[in-house]
């Protein structure tokens, strides 16, 4: 039932001392015992050997039982302690248990029974706190740990940019992990170069050097970092210097056992299925000895840095995309435009010409319309493109001046109905002239979008409406069309560049989506807002709001003939 038991018992009365040695052989308990008489000899005894149970006598010579009990557990002795009491007393017992006694015995009722079931009792309860107390341990570990990792993370996706989150990962590497730490990536050429160093405290330059010096520098020196490289598989030394002399790796460890490094382990930069490059822990002065562990906090620790790594790469490259397509636009939309400029007024030429000498067949007539028409269908997109690339490049401006938008919108919709045969175009509300601080030529565009939109997507022909409304603030102009419409979940991406809504592939209508995007960045240049409406299948309303402006300006330039219009 017992194993062998190592028994302290403290007691100054020989007699006593006795009786109990009987009682425990008597109750067929196999333990060695081993004898103190007063405090001094008690505490010493527990200080040089490990004991399974203490028993202790209440009744010491110059102090009592409870004082040395509790100094015991004071010195942080876990052992389960029996206190052997004269009288009963409850209240003492109560104290004793409090101080951290395991159990307690009156002396008088000492017998080998009595002791056993004390014994054993007091052993189940030892084993049990230990146990609890390894397992709260552990998930304290466990906690921290996660606590750790999870903050990691934060750390690593905190940048976009490579080096910085090296040099994070071995900044924590080295505050949790290791004495020294290295970092050594893959190159797209096959070489393997060290981009990261750090060791604790910072100013060991030996075990620096030493990491330094034991860079790899070709994915075929077989051991380290290559080798984990190689196979996305971790490398554990726990004694470095057990590797023995004829293994594989003695000789690229060799290094470290003269340093006096005694652990070591390498974990790959793994993700998505790709090793990027590994990170090796080396301890010496700490003296922590790797287990299992730590391997895999190490390699959950580098995984979350492959992760960030492999994020700011990606990153990278879909800015430098992006640039790339920028910079093709630009050029593409250049070049573009020089002939076509000369192509479209060619064709303008011919056009009036034809005109002109009446000597121009019907269908020649309209092969030079459909040419013309397609022209300028060609010089709005590339001009959309052009003044795209000007908005990315800032280099997009407006030069104010007073414009009558009733009157602009009234040019832009007489100079767009003769090339409408399905639709019409109407104007609404306000017909006084109207004067808004901003650039003609932009806001013209901006009308012409807004209105060839709502031509365009209303396939099957109709109205289209424009209402000019004076507001206290300025000018509200509204472009409706009883069209196609948008879908709602469309609707919060439309002044984006290229976007273009769910539902225009199913009608097959064209286009770049870019026009509403240039229109939305004229008129926040202008201070101005626009704002849309639309049910699908039934019809959009655009709505931009066009501010006075400097009234002061405005009057002075307007003049008082028309001061009151603009809004004072
Ligand atoms: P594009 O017409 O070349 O696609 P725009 O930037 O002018 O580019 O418009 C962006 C998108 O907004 C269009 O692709 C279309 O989905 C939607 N859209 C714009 N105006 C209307 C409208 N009047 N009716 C329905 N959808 C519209």
């Amino acid at each position: 039932m017992y194993d062998h038991l190592s028994i302290l018992l403290v007691d100054d009365d020989a007699v006593d001392r006795m009786a109990v040695r009987r009682a425990l052989r008597t109750a067929g308990i196999p333990s060695t015992v081993e004898e103190a008489t007063d405090r001094d000899s008690a505490l010493s005894a527990l200080a040089c050997t490990t004991f399974d149970v203490v028993l202790l006598d209440y009744r010491l010579p110059g102090s009592d039982g409870l004082t040395v009990l509790r100094e015991m557990r004071d010195r942080g002795f876990s052992t389960p302690i029996i206190m052997l009491t004269g009288q009963g007393d409850e209240q003492l017992a109560v104290e004793m248990l409090r101080a951290g006694a395991t159990d307690y015995l009156p002396k008088g009722m000492v017998s080998p029974d009595v002791l056993s079931q004390s014994i054993s009792r007091a052993l189940r309860v030892h084993r049990a706190e230990r146990l609890a107390a390894q397992a709260e341990q552990a998930l304290r570990v466990a906690a921290e740990r996660q606590q750790f990792l999870a903050e990691a993370s934060q750390y690593f996706v905190e940048s976009l940019d490579l080096q910085t989150i090296l040099d994070r990962l071995v900044e924590l590497a080295t505050r949790k992990l290791a004495d020294g730490c290295a970092v050594d990536m893959l190159g797209e050429d096959g070489m393997i170069t060290r981009v990261a160093v750090r060791v604790r405290d910072g100013d060991d330059q030996g075990r620096e050097a030493l990491l330094r010096a034991t860079a790899a520098q070709s994915p075929q020196a077989p051991f380290g970092p290559p080798q984990v490289i190689e196979s996305g598989q971790p490398l554990l030394y726990s004694a470095v210097d057990n590797v023995q002399d004829g293994e594989p790796e003695h000789g690229f460890l060799q290094p470290f056992v003269a340093a006096c490094v005694r652990s070591m382990m390498v974990v790959p930069l793994r993700v998505r299925g790709q090793t990027l490059g590994a990170m090796t822990l080396i301890s010496d002065a700490s003296g922590r000895q790797y287990g299992e562990d730590d391997l895999m906090l190490a390699e959950d620790l580098a995984h979350r840095a492959a992760i960030a790594l492999d994020n700011a790469r990606l990153y990278r490259e879909a800015q430098e995309a992006v640039r790339m397509r920028d910079a093709f636009l630009s050029v593409a939309a250049h070049e573009l435009k020089t002939p076509l400029t000369t192509l479209y007024g060619n064709v303008q030429l011919l056009q009036r010409r034809a005109q002109r000498e009446g000597n121009v067949s019907e269908r020649d007539q309209r092969t030079l319309r459909i040419v013309f028409e397609q022209a300028g269908r060609l010089n709005r997109m590339i001009t959309a493109l052009l003044d795209l690339s000007r908005l990315q490049m800032g280099q997009f401006t407006i030069q104010k001046a007073p414009v009558d938008v009733v009157a602009l919108t009234q040019r832009v919709v007489d100079e767009l109905l003769p090339s409408l045969d399905r639709h019409t175009v109407t104007l609404a509300g306000e017909l006084d002239p109207l004067f808004v601080m901003g650039d003609e030529l932009r806001l013209e565009q901006v009308l012409q979008n807004l209105i060839q939109n709502g031509v365009k997507y209303s396939p099957d022909g109709g109205n289209v409406t424009v209402t000019i409304e004076r507001t206290e603030q300025g000018a509200l102009i509204a472009v409706s069309d009883a069209g196609i419409g948008i879908p709602q979940n469309s609707i919060p991406n439309l002044f984006r560049r290229f976007f273009r809504a769910s539902n225009v592939q199913e009608h097959r209508i064209s286009g770049i989506g870019v026009g509403l995007y240039v229109v939305h960045e004229i008129v926040t240049l202008h201070d101005g807002t626009i704002s849309v409406e639309s049910t699908e299948g039934v019809g959009t309303t655009f709505t931009v709001f066009l501010p006075f402006g400097d009234s002061d300006e405005l009057h002075e330039t307007v003049g008082a003939g028309t001061g009151g219009d603009a809004g004072a």
